[in-house]
């Protein structure tokens, strides 16, 4: 039975999520002797994996700091390495509840896989890393070709050597579609744009200058029934489904990319800090870190739908990593 009572000690910082914002964040807090316990997720599902959405993919090729890029995992266990060095506590938990209206914050985390048992931690000061999972169709054969030609994000992979000149697919007809379709213009010989329905989603001033594109073809009333390719070349193409004639048909593509909205992974604050009406944390002062909830810092993804990138996630785990100590500081917690 889990042990919900159990209460180990109270924590200075915890730090909930491990991708590059939660690292950065560790990196900076452990530095400043905060000693961060850190929980990672638990891995039971690709939303909870301990290292975050960088994971997923092979080559990151533009973070600052590697030349010739590095493999998305050998980074953040690099990351991990270089914030455990000061002194931050992982464990590999999932956060299943908190209750921010106590003092110290409660925090109720569990490990799934390996069936430990719910832990009870206390905490002077949190901060909120956990990412905005992308969404995927949920093909089957689009996860057999996730970076072999499937990919979730165009300003991350849209460069890559596979996509340049070649026929390429965005799924989605939102703002953030057109945005992925038209960035990838750049590189691709043309981008279908396939949507479920007879015009875009995406504000007017949107849709009219992607479709204005020359090198963008809209396929209407349609979806991807089946990502199409092999193990050697990757995608070839993807069978489109018309959803008004049930007819199929495939178009050649060397690279398919899923532009359909991500999830904040907010659920388990129970609307205990406040959210934009897409489930992001909102940062009141909108450059610094503090969220709605006085002792509770966001960072990277979670709290921004704009520009998702491992970057820019670092870059706020640093600000909340600072903006947490000084809290504490001014707290009479050091
Ligand atoms: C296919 C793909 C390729 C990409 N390539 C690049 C690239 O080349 N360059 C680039 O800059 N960006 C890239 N990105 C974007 C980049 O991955 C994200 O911007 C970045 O990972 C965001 O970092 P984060 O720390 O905010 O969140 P994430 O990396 O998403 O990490 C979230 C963390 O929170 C944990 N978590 C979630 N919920 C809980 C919970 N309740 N309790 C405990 N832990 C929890 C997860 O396990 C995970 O550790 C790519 C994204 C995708 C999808």
């Amino acid at each position: 039975m889990p042990n919900s009572n159990l209460i180990e000690k109270t924590e200075k910082l915890v730090i909930i999520g491990s991708g590059p914002a939660g690292w950065t964040a560790a990196i900076y807090a452990a530095r400043a002797n905060l000693a961060p316990l850190v929980l990672a997720g638990d891995g039971l599902t690709r939303d909870r994996m301990p290292g975050g959405q960088l994971m997923f993919t092979t080559e990151v090729e533009n973070f600052p700091g590697f030349e010739h890029g590095i493999d998305g995992q050998k980074m953040m266990a690099v990351m991990q390495q270089q914030a455990e060095r000061f002194g931050t506590r992982v464990s590999n938990h999932f956060v299943t509840r908190v209750d921010f209206s106590v003092r110290p914050f409660k925090i109720w985390h569990i490990n799934e896989l390996s069936g430990d048992d719910e832990q009870l931690t206390e905490a002077h000061a949190v901060i909120i890393s956990t990412g905005a999972s992308a969404n995927y169709l949920g093909l089957e054969s689009e996860r057999k070709f996730e970076n072999n030609g499937v990919s979730a994000c165009a300003v991350c992979d849209g460069a890559l050597p596979r996509f340049r000149n070649a026929p390429l697919v965005v799924v989605g007809g939102g703002d953030s579609a057109c945005e992925e379709a038209t960035y990838l213009t750049k590189f691709a010989s043309k981008v279908h744009l396939v949507h479920r329905r007879d015009e875009l989603r995406a504000s007017k001033i949107m849709a009219e200058r992607t479709l204005k594109n020359p090198k963008l073809v809209p396929v209407w009333n349609s979806t991807v029934d089946e990502v199409l390719g092999t193990d050697a070349d990757g995608v070839t193409g993807v069978r489109i489904k018309n959803l008004k004639t049930n007819q199929t048909h495939t178009i050649e593509a060397r690279g398919m990319f899923a532009a359909i909205g991500h999830t904040p992974n907010t659920k388990f604050l129970n609307g205990q800090v406040q959210l934009n009406e897409k489930g992001y944390i909102v940062l009141p002062d909108g450059f610094r870190s503090m969220t709605s909830v006085e002792g509770v810092f966001a960072a990277g993804d979670v709290a921004d739908s704009v520009y998702r990138q491992a970057i820019t996630a670092a870059g706020m785990g640093c600000k909340a990593a600072i903006d947490a100590e000084r809290h504490l500081a001014e707290n009479g917690v050091h």
